[in-house]
């Protein structure tokens, strides 16, 4: 019940999370991760510096080279094979040391990029595990996966990107531009003054054409999200015959996004069209305008080359550096995504404080003037003063109307979140001062009769309950449960896999799994809290065999859903506006003629309908 009500919830503002819309980046945290790999990071940053330098000589050595052919064509004498090896071979040394430092720093970096993101993603994790439940009330589990995902692997590239890219660019732009004053200043002037034009020019139409690009992909992601739906909730879309519906639903989507695709390819066409003509005509420009020096005398044909390369260089680092602009931006708003979550202290610490010795452990539990309400909720009062107490060994359950606030109890004992006011004490203590792990770990067992289980061996799902348990121990929960006779009755037993990619389990099956999972642990206190969906009658009979014997000798909790299965409980407390009004046992409360004579006359008028 709580599950599918606290969804809803989550559109209220959570206060208690201090959702911050625009996170910022904090530099300290990113210099954490970065510093185990601070040597490598430095040999990739010293490696993209020097194949930036070469990147610079090179256009110079080229005009070199032309100027020795361009003299050869010219006079006509000695001899040209010996007079071209000198610069030809220094030119090969050049691209030679410049394809190892790329590669180089290449390697490095991806290595430094690789291991920051590694790190990254089990720091957030571990700290997200870390959280109390109200913070998973107040994010959406698929926002916080994203962060684990998307979020690093754009802070990852951009991270990279920046680094080799920025550094490359910046130094060849700078490099380029003095080789390029010295080689001819007039040219140059004329090249300052058109470049950065045709640039910004460029960059305007690269951000509008970007966004369209984001428009598109948030388009797409939409129809996936339709299909997603669709294909996830596959029974009822046919048991209402939807097929046709979600069909034309989905083509509206589709249609939509390649319409907007094809924009996009329109534009980026047009772009660079464009782009290619300007390109071209600063080329046919430049040598125009050196023609007219070289004729001057002002400049010679090598010259020319070198500085028609050198300025190509000048033009691709212009636009790169613009594009690692924009890249960079969202790195810095991914990454602030993901170190927003990592110095995120749970307000309920999971291990400090005390522990009972489990000898002297009596599981007696009392609630004393409890007020509680969510703090996704602040405005709802779930709890009201409430107060009841768990004599050790015995079993109550508590019944009420659905949201009347029962499975609420029971999260206050997993502590799950801490009330308002109000002391929970376990054996006297108050549970806020004992060690959270123990008290979840050891003392409390908690069986969901709707239960999830994880994908992977019934074996395993067992020993989720305690991970140092023995196969023994596993088999032997397992009888208890009443689950070990169809375990061994799957051809692989206990090391059937299953969930979504193994075998499916009925419910009852998965209810006494689950009680094998709670009982492994052997807790001293367990808590129930009971299926709303009813099984069919043999595996009910099953699955309530199971949990009586679980129940005999431990302090027991029930929040029941339905009244059937309660009877025999020690005391039933009967819950109303956020306390507790009836306390008794069947019978008492039978007579008295209450609140809870009212609920089983109705459950019982329910039942015959
Ligand atoms: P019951 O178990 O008696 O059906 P619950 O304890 O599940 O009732 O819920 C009591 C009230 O608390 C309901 O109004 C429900 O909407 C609200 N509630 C339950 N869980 C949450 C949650 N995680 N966040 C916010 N409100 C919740």
């Amino acid at each position: 019940v709580a599950h599918c009500e606290a969804d809803e919830n989550n559109n209220t503002p959570a206060e208690v999370v201090g959702k911050n819309p625009a996170p910022e980046f904090k530099w300290h945290i990113l210099w954490e991760f970065v510093k185990p790999q601070l040597f490598a990071l430095i040999g990739a940053v010293v490696l993209a510096f020097g194949a930036a330098i070469l990147n610079i000589q090179i256009p110079l050595m080229l005009g070199d080279l032309v100027n020795v052919v361009a003299r050869y064509l010219r006079e006509h004498t000695g001899n040209y094979v010996h007079e071209i090896r000198g610069p030809a071979l220094k030119l090969l040394g050049l691209y030679g040391i410049q394809g190892l430092l790329t590669s180089g720093y290449i390697i490095l970096l991806s290595r430094v990029g690789e291991r920051v993101a590694a790190d990254m993603r089990k720091t957030l994790f571990t700290s997200l595990l870390r959280q109390d439940v109200a913070f998973f009330d107040a994010n959406k589990t698929g926002q916080l996966v994203n962060r684990l995902t998307a979020d690093i692997q754009e802070f990852k590239s951009s991270f990279k990107l920046v680094i080799s890219q920025g550094l490359r660019s910046i130094t060849q732009t700078v490099g380029c531009f003095v080789s390029l004053y010295f080689i001819s200043p007039k040219l140059t002037g004329l090249t300052v003054v058109v470049l950065p034009c045709l640039v910004g020019a460029g960059a305007l139409i690269g951000s509008f054409l970007r966004r369209l690009s984001r428009l598109a992909q948030e388009q797409v992601a939409k129809a996936t999200g339709v299909a997603d739906e669709a294909l996830g909730n596959v029974r009822t879309v046919k048991a209402f015959a939807m097929e046709d519906r979600e069909r034309q639903l989905y083509a509206h989507e589709v249609n939509k996004s390649c319409e907007m695709n094809e924009n996009l390819g329109a534009g980026i066409a047009v772009f660079q069209g464009i782009s290619n003509i300007a390109l071209n005509c600063i080329v046919l420009g430049t040598i125009f305008a050196g023609g007219t020096l070289i004729s001057n005398n002002e400049l010679s044909p090598g010259d020319l080359m070198s500085f028609l390369v050198a300025s190509q260089t000048v033009q691709r680092s212009l636009a790169s550096i613009s594009i690692l602009f924009g890249q960079m931006v969202r790195g810095i708003s991914s990454g602030a995504r993901v170190f927003e979550y990592l110095s995120l202290e749970p307000s309920i610490p999971l291990s400090g404080g005390g522990r009972i010795p489990y000898h002297s452990l009596t599981g007696r539990v009392d609630f004393m003037n409890i007020s509680f309400s969510y703090p996704t909720r602040p405005g709802h009062q779930v709890l009201k003063r409430f107060n009841l107490t768990l004599p050790p060994s015995k079993t109550v359950a508590i019944v009420g109307e659905s949201g009347g606030g029962k499975s609420t109890v029971a999260s206050l004992l997993e502590r799950f979140y801490d009330p308002n006011s109000g002391v929970i004490m376990l054996d006297g203590l108050d549970i806020r001062t004992l060690d959270l792990s123990w008290l979840r770990g050891q003392v409390i067992g908690f069986i969901n009769q709707e239960p999830v289980l994880f994908g992977s061996s019934i074996m395993e799902n067992i020993r989720f309950g305690k991970p140092e348990a023995t196969d023994a121990e596993v088999i032997n929960a397992a009888k208890q449960a009443n689950a070990h006779r169809f375990i061994t009755s799957f051809p692989d037993g206990y090391n059937t896999v299953v969930g979504e990619r193994g075998v499916t389990l009925s419910g009852g099956q998965k209810q006494r799994v689950a009680i094998a999972r709670a009982l492994i642990k052997n807790p001293s206190i367990l808590v129930l809290d009971e299926a709303t969906s009813a099984l069919d009658a043999e595996s009910e009979r099953v699955v309530q065999e199971a949990l009586d014997r679980a129940t005999r000798g431990r302090t027991v909790l029930i929040i029941a859903h339905r009244l059937s299965t309660i009877q025999g409980a020690d005391l039933i407390c009967v819950m109303s506006n956020g306390r507790v009004v009836e306390a008794g046992t069947h019978l008492e409360l039978l007579s008295k003629g209450g609140l809870y004579s009212d609920l089983i006359r109705r459950q019982r008028a329910e039942g015959q309908k």
